[in-house]
């Protein structure tokens, strides 16, 4: 059975409604299983909430996670990515793993610092996006100024699907373009409980009946010049990702969050093909083929399991299914998968292009890997991004060494941090984008590898993955040892004391190849 599938992530700002909208989503579709609820039992799920203590005093999600919801016959994959202001690896990689995505705006700020950062990843990725203005039942900004700013910040076309019949005290409601419908308030809480009006257009007298005569004029005025103004809705631009439609809604009050789950049913993408050194890989292939794009500790950190999410690419997964990881060369029998989607017995046992598969392992699987079964294909742009924070590993007790190296290297592979060996001198590196993630290393490190540490300032700001050939390499290597480091792989890599230094010695060797990113 493959029904439909779309994967899709919400992006946003901290604050602006990515929760409650996920909530709403998953209360209007009917959800199938959320991925938090992973088997966490009794005292696995106490152990867990030790290291997860960061993310609860913080009130923000370290994890992400996979959400499955239905309706209409199509199964949805909502990819959560961690919505805290650093900007993390994880959200990168995450929107590597969906096929597009809802860009969720507060209507009293707009587009902020961290909507942009992950819209110019999506656009990086050409992933076409759907916008929600959120909060229209709260004062914000007038409709056509937050139409004009995503314009002119993200450099996109905007066709507004929706507007706003008024906002905070004066909102009567939401009026449908598509549709030519009205959404209705009720009640004290003024809440949508799905009260509607078909009409002829935004200039029908019958609007009167249910809106004030303000209301009315709004519609009529507004309505008028939204849709002159502005693009109007193009499919081909919108999965271009040159033009997003608007939504405006209340997640709160349930506006607009059925026309979110029905635009991404008409317009989104289905899983589309994913790029490898060979072209790309459609979801039609019949082999089964997939990437890694995160690996996550298992709930219990006395057993060193952890879940590895794969997104599927091609062909019908069944359980028990041998794959072999690019990274490892041998295959692996994929007896216990985590299916996210699992309704029923029959259909948990089989997955599709555009699922995300839970695979419990012991640190085999890494991020960036391929899964398949034939082992030919390598799916690329999953990189590793230069850290732009760097840090020295002070371990407090000396004997600890060893358990230090292989929670580094655990955590790494995780995804956690980069992990850099200098050539000289004994101490770890270890790289991050962003500084939550060294407050979830150290504690970590004490609560899953009992290592107390301690994270001292190296006289670095950014690392570079060197390449270029042999010979020019070991020069290279000869006058630089001290600025020299392996990463996990065993591949070298420049720590570069300024972005300067990084330019001087580009330019001083340029047989070598200085990248900011590094794919597996
Ligand atoms: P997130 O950080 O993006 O996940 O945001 P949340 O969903 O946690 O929402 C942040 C705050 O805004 C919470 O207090 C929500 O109750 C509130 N909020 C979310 N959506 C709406 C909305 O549509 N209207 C109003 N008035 N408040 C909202």
């Amino acid at each position: 059975m493959t029904s439909e599938r779309r994967t899709f992530a919400i992006i946003s700002h901290p604050d602006a409604g990515k929760t409650t909208l996920t909530e709403k989503l998953l209360l209007r579709g009917g959800a199938i299983h959320l991925a938090g609820e992973v088997k966490a039992r009794g005292a696995a799920r106490r152990a867990r909430s030790d290291w997860m203590s960061i993310e609860q005093q913080r009130g923000i999600s370290v994890t992400s996670s996979v959400m499955t919801f239905e309706r209409n016959g199509i199964t949805f994959n909502l990819l959560d990515t961690p919505g805290h202001e650093d900007f993390s690896e994880d959200t990168y990689r995450t929107l590597t793993a969906v096929d597009s995505a809802i860009m969720v705006l507060d209507a009293a700020a707009g587009i902020e610092a961290q909507t942009l950062k992950l819209f110019e990843v999506c656009r990086l990725r050409s992933v076409p996006i759907i916008t929600f203005i959120n909060k229209i039942d709260r004062e914000g900004r007038e409709p056509f100024e937050l139409l004009d700013e995503i314009a002119e910040k993200l450099a996109l076309d905007t066709a507004p699907m929706s507007w706003p019949v008024g906002m905070g005290g004066l909102f009567e409601g939401v009026y449908d373009f598509e549709e030519n419908e009205l959404y209705l308030p009720e009640g004290d809480s003024k809440e949508f409980q799905g009260k509607t009006v078909k009409v002829d257009g935004p200039e029908d007298e019958k609007l009167g009946e249910y809106l004030s005569a303000d209301g009315v004029a709004r519609v009529a005025e507004e309505g008028l010049l939204a849709r002159e103004g502005y693009a109007p809705f193009d499919f081909e631009a919108y999965r271009n990702g040159d033009l997003t439609p608007v939504y405006f809604g209340s997640a709160l009050k349930e506006f607009g969050v059925t026309a979110i789950i029905d635009a991404i049913a008409k317009y989104a993408p289905a899983p589309r093909p994913q790029p490898t050194d060979e072209g790309e890989i459609a979801p039609d292939r019949d082999e089964v083929t997939g990437f890694i794009f995160k690996v996550q500790a298992n709930m219990d950190p006395n057993h060193r399991d952890r879940i590895a999410f794969m997104r599927q690419v091609s062909g019908t997964f069944k359980r028990g299914m041998k794959l072999t990881p690019s990274g490892l060369g041998k295959p692996i029998a994929v007896h216990s998968p985590i299916l996210f989607f699992a309704q029923d017995r029959e259909i948990a046992d089989n997955a599709y292009p555009g699922d995300i598969i839970g695979i419990p392992n012991h640190g085999t699987l890494r991020v960036g890997d391929t899964l398949s079964e034939k082992n030919e294909v390598r799916f690329t742009g999953l990189p590793n991004f230069a850290p732009e924070i760097l840090r020295r590993v002070q371990l407090k007790d000396p004997t600890k060494t060893k358990q230090l190296r292989k929670a580094l290297d655990d955590l790494s592979e995780e995804g956690v941090i980069q992990v850099f060996y200098p050539e000289l001198g004994a101490n770890h590196i270890v790289g991050v984008v962003g500084q939550l993630q060294l407050e979830v290393l150290i504690s970590r490190l004490a609560a899953e590898y009992k290592v107390e540490a301690a994270l001292e300032p190296a006289p670095f700001a950014t690392a570079r993955w060197v390449k270029g050939e042999d010979k020019a390499l070991d020069e290279f290597e000869r006058f630089n040892r001290a600025n020299l480091a392996k990463d996990r792989d065993g591949d070298m890599v420049f720590l570069a004391k300024s972005p300067w230094d990084v330019n001087y010695q580009a330019e001083k060797n340029p047989d070598l190849k200085f990248s900011a990113t590094k794919e597996r």
